[in-house]
């Protein structure tokens, strides 16, 4: 009972009779008492008050249009009906009712009004409420009491940690992390966010090992409970690994590259002093026999000659030899996929994109996209000419570099564009030429090694203008079934 009152108020409240409704919500209300009032006349004159119920009632339901009506109606049937001593008496009465019907109706729409936004603040805090829970439950975070006991886990917290809340609640959170230490975390700086915050191992019951980083905030436990701080959890093992993996990658493209560039510039001094020493063969051949045409003294003058010659001839084999080996290379090539290869890849595209302020966009087909490559050789090709384009967009304004590999005809095609000041087409032969070079610490080595690795795929390098403006080096590379 003493629910039920302002639970149907409630319900009254949210109701609304408007237009014609609200002005048949007065008439009927004026009708009931009536009723009402003619059922009471036995015990009494009641005068104006069984009506009172006609405007509250009227008020509560609908607006100031029927709430008038209902007073209008009201007095009318009073007049009508109850006999007075004068005019003055009727018109006194008639007022004084009408002022506190007016004054009961302004509070019933004043409490509408307050019912109606209490309403609308309700649905808002159940809205964010609903967005917390949410929130919450993507996020790994930990309730802990003073003693640094778990109290609550959030699902995404219980599914990190492979523990169910019932297990976890009541036992200490360093079961769940090592050398867990809460009042140390709590006076720590909130510097969970940057890069050197501390690295908490943590323990699943599978033994899978977990790489964390957390966050504690005391909590403002107004109600006097257990809630002490709340630990926001996050995995860093993703994170850890994949760094490890890039800069395991670095490390051995940066030891490719080494080894390309000694052997391409092993291959230039081979090819520069093959030629001269040919030469001096020849020279020394022909003096031998200019030795002989003058007379015996040149005997001995022949045989050193000889043997000079034939030590020359020596250091050529060797030097041939040498560019041989160097030039065919002795790449492995397997079955590779191209988007695998430049996915490797992504993490040191972003890092050299990154000191130069520049996003590296890459658009890999994965479609038959398998080609014969050696891995790290075709990588250090891609880096190559990515680490120039970088280099040549720098120096505009909006710089823009992108990493593009398409299915062709009869191969596949991986290009690499920038919005740089780009290369006169037919210039290629000169800008590849080993030791040319436009920078100050360059070594004019990279496009001829790049070249070097793409036909010892049996592929071949292009340039183009690019459609962004600058430079295109495209790789192309025969498909599988054409290089098999
Ligand atoms: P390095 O980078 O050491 O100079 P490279 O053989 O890689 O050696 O490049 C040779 C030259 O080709 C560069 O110095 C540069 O002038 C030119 N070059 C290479 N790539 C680009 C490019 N994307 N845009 C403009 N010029 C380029």
């Amino acid at each position: 009972m003493r629910t039920a009152l302002p639970r149907l108020i409630t319900a009254m409240v949210d109701r609304s009779y408007r237009g014609w409704r609200g002005y048949g919500l007065a008439v009927v209300s004026v009708a009931a008492c009536v009723v009402l009032r003619t059922a009471l006349e036995p015990f009494g004159q009641f005068y104006y008050l069984p009506m009172v119920p006609a405007a509250v009632i009227t008020a509560l339901l609908s607006r100031p249009g029927p709430t008038g009506l209902a007073i209008a109606l009201s007095i009318a049937v009073n007049v009508s009906i109850v006999p007075r001593e004068g005019l003055t008496d009727t018109v006194v009465n008639a007022v004084l009712f009408l002022a506190v019907s007016w004054l009961l109706a302004e509070l019933c729409w004043a409490q509408r009004r307050i019912h109606r936004r209490a309403g609308a603040l309700a649905r808002t805090l159940a809205d964010r409420n609903a967005v917390l829970d949410t929130v919450l439950a993507a996020v790994p975070v930990v309730i802990l009491d003073r003693a640094g006991r778990i109290r609550r886990l959030t699902p995404a917290a219980a599914l990190l940690f492979g523990v169910t809340n019932t297990e976890a609640v009541g036992s200490p959170f360093s079961r769940l992390v090592e050398d867990f230490d809460l009042q140390a975390l709590v006076s720590s700086p909130a510097d969970g966010a940057t890069e050197d915050a501390r690295e908490w191992r943590g323990r699943r019951p599978d033994g899978q090992p977990l790489l964390l980083t957390l966050q504690a905030g005391v909590t403002a436990d107004t109600a006097g409970g257990e809630d002490y701080a709340a630990v926001s959890v996050t995995d860093v093992t993703q994170a850890r690994v994949a760094t490890t993996r890039a800069l395991e990658l670095d490390a051995q493209l940066n030891r490719v590259w080494r080894l390309n560039s000694l052997g391409q510039m092993a291959a230039t001094l081979a090819h520069e002093l093959n030629q001269p020493l040919s030469a001096a063969a020849s020279y020394m051949h022909a003096s031998r026999r200019d030795i002989e045409r003058t007379g015996p003294l040149g005997e001995s003058a022949g045989r050193t000659l000889d043997l000079a010659k034939g030590e020359v001839l020596r250091a050529g084999g060797i030097i041939r030899r040498m560019r041989d080996l160097l030039t065919t290379g002795s790449a492995a090539l397997e079955l590779q996929r191209v988007s695998s290869m430049i996915e490797d890849l992504r993490p040191s595209l972003r890092l050299l994109g990154r000191d130069a302020g520049i996003e590296v966009r890459i658009d890999i087909d994965g479609r038959a996209d398998t080609v014969l490559a050696e891995r790290i050789q075709f990588q250090q090709a891609v880096i190559n000419l990515v680490r120039n384009a970088i280099e040549a967009a720098a120096c505009t304004h909006d710089p823009v570099v992108s990493i593009s590999g398409r299915r062709t005809g009869d191969g596949y095609e991986i290009s690499v564009e920038d919005n740089g000041p780009g290369i006169p087409a037919n210039d290629l032969e000169s800008v590849i030429r080993p030791m040319t070079t436009s920078k100050a610490n360059g070594m004019g080595l990279g496009l001829s090694v790049t070249r070097t690795i793409v036909e010892s795929h049996g592929g071949s390098l292009r340039l183009d203008r690019s459609a962004l403006g600058g430079a295109a080096f495209s790789i192309r590379l025969p498909q599988e079934e054409r290089a098999a």
